[in-house]
């Protein structure tokens, strides 16, 4: 099948297409090796005030290249990883980076005030989380409170013990934020619930904020319910001065994307934010 599949124009290892034609089996193969053959960084994305410009955060966004595929993008190899479980140790290596890297940049005099790492839904479906997450901690000497971790509406919505997991990760204190806010499903009340700090403003309702007013009305409801909620809110995907200045005329005066910064290797971000 693969074969045939092979004859009708699927590409094996055509490296200008990141990965795109090769068969997911042989990603697969590919990316269980990833780690232990050095194929996996990370790349770190500045967040900012937007009215004085100074850094808040970082995001920390995986990265995989692989000698013949090149660059593989993250929606290529994180669905797969999710999949085949391979996620539980990419995350564990993506974690104890983030915050190995954050001590670095404190010895090396950079102060990134915190660092935020994308959690899978598999990585709480384990069980093990609060463990492994206070294990790191431990390990690098990061203080807690400057690890952030988001996960989305549908990992909370659809883990059984999402509650209990959030929790404990509070109890340790880290701090979560909400992924992609607003493209999901989830229920107000049980946020409410919730020991969250922040909501992330997805990209897809900053991108035409000053065009489609349904976006404006989305972006505006956010930073309202943020607000009101006392939880502090980013917006993601900032690329003009338009944008910000929108968000700043509505209430949020924080932001990530191109226009602060893309996401970059962890010497670029101490070059350009080293005062
Ligand atoms: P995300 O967590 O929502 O990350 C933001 C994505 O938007 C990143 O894409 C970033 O490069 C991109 N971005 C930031 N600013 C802008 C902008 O101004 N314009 C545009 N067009 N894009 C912008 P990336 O790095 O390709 O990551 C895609 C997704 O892959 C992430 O979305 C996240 O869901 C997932 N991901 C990345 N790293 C990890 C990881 O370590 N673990 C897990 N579980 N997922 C990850
Ligand atoms: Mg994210
Ligand atoms: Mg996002
Ligand atoms: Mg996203």
């Amino acid at each position: 099948q693969a074969k045939a599949r092979g004859r009708n124009g699927y590409r094996l290892y055509a490296p200008e297409m990141s990965g795109e034609g090769v068969a997911r089996l042989q990603l697969e193969t590919y990316l269980r090796r990833s780690i232990e053959k050095n194929e996996i960084f990370l790349h770190y994305q500045p967040q900012v005030e937007i009215d004085t410009g100074r850094l808040i955060g970082v995001e920390a966004l995986v990265r995989w290249n692989h000698p013949q595929l090149g660059l593989v993008p993250p929606f290529r190899f994180i669905p797969l990883a999710e999949d085949t479980g391979f996620i539980n140790q990419l995350g564990q290596w993506v974690l104890q980076e983030a915050c190995r890297q954050m001590v670095r940049w404190q010895q090396a005099g950079l102060d990134v005030p915190k660092i935020a790492v994308n959690l899978s839904v598999r990585q709480f479906e384990r069980g093990t989380i609060v463990d492994v997450v206070g294990a790191i901690l431990r390990e690098t000497g990061l203080a807690p409170h400057r690890l952030q971790l988001e996960v989305t509406e549908s990992l909370i919505m659809n883990t059984g013990d999402a509650l209990a997991y959030i929790n404990g990760l509070h109890a340790i204190g880290v701090s979560l934020a909400i992924d992609d806010f607003g493209t999901g499903y989830s229920s107000l009340a049980y946020l409410k619930q919730m020991p969250v700090q922040t909501l992330k403003i997805d990209r897809s309702f900053i991108k035409d904020i000053s065009t489609d007013v349904n976006d404006e009305a989305i972006a505006i409801a956010i930073i309202q319910l943020g607000k009101s909620m006392n939880l502090s809110v980013i917006a993601e995907g900032v690329e003009t001065d338009e944008q910000a200045a929108f968000l700043l005329r509505h209430g949020c005066n924080r932001a990530q994307g191109y226009l602060y910064g893309r996401p970059v290797p962890s010497d670029e971000l101490l070059q350009r934010w080293q005062s």
